[in-house]
């Protein structure tokens, strides 16, 4: 009895130790994790890859959410205000939260955008950008990718305890990026070149068309502020009829009428809803992946597009 009772002592203490070591070796205590806050849920996703358990991140921005018509509410000031550090997406996305950005920069708050760390020289700028920068880089995935370069530096500055900790989760992260890249040259390889042809209501697939060498044709130009013209759109709906155009695309964050009309006028089909500037709903699944993720909004639409304009 009495050995039983050590032996039992002795695997205890042995559990113990082996839990332990167990345990994320760096993860925090729940009420000592960094509270991070973010805008749109590309970048809440993100700040999630890298920052894993050590932190707490609140995003602004859900599902269908517009960040180029975004404005902050009360509730978001007092997010911005309780984030020990502040991730944004960039490039003039949130165009009407960029004042709020600079009054939190200069009360010395770290705020970041994502995008800094992409080379300016792989950024586009199209003519009809008015001398801007195209901000749709996440659907470009090897310039996501390089976004988890300004989240990396930014946490390990502001928690340098984790560094160890975010430094392994972005090599994962960068690991995981090329495999989706991978993953979707192959899907669109699927459609014969003279098929890859996008119609959607806003211009934000200009990375995509050059990523996975599809032409791409938005009817509203940069953001969804500017309205399409008559114009615009009889020359949309003459193109469709002259390309033979098998399916256009509406947008989940973007009011669907135009591209419906734009269906009916030109006999084209409406192809199925894409995401563009906002992910789906958490725990939405699709073969087998969740759209309330960044790997499941790239898949879904890939899947939607090349599925869609394969038909016959
Ligand atoms: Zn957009």
């Amino acid at each position: 009895m009495k050995i039983y009772q050590r032996s039992f002592a002795v695997f205890l203490a042995v559990a113990a130790l082996v839990s332990a070591s167990l345990k994320p070796l760096h993860a925090l205590a729940a009420e000592k994790k960094i509270t991070v806050t973010t805008t749109t849920s590309m970048v809440t996703d993100l700040v999630r890859q890298i920052g894993g358990d050590r932190v707490e991140v609140q995003g602004l921005m859900g599902a269908g959410v517009d960040p180029h018509l975004y404005k902050a509410t009360s509730s978001d000031l007092s997010k911005l205000q309780r984030g020990k550090i502040i991730f944004y997406s960039g490039l003039m996305l949130e165009g009407k939260m960029q004042d709020l950005f600079v009054k939190l920069t200069s009360a010395k708050r770290p705020v970041l955008a994502v995008t800094d760390s992409i080379p300016k020289k792989k950024l586009l700028k199209p003519a009809q950008f008015e001398g801007h920068f195209d901000p749709h880089v996440w659907f470009e995935v090897p310039l996501w990718s390089k976004c988890g370069e300004t989240v990396l530096k930014g946490l390990a500055q502001i928690d340098p305890a984790g560094k160890e900790y975010y430094t392994a989760r972005h090599t994962q992260f960068v690991e995981r990026m090329k495999n989706l890249h991978a993953w979707s040259l192959k899907k669109s390889e699927e459609l014969p070149n003279p098929k890859r042809i996008l119609v959607t209501s806003h211009d934000a697939y200009n990375y995509f068309g050059r990523a996975y060498d599809f032409k791409v044709v938005g009817l509203q130009g940069i953001s969804t502020v500017t309205e399409a013209s008559l114009a615009d759109f009889t020359g949309l709906v003459d193109f469709i009829k002259k390309n033979s155009i098998k399916a256009i695309f509406v947008e989940s964050s973007v009011p669907h009428t135009t591209i419906e009309r734009i269906s009916k006028d030109a006999g084209v089909k409406v192809g199925g809803e894409l995401f563009s500037d906002a992910m789906g709903t958490p725990g939405q699944m699709e073969n087998g992946y969740d759209l309330g993720t960044y790997e499941g909004m790239i898949k879904h639409n890939m899947t939607t597009i090349v599925d869609s304009l394969k038909k016959r």
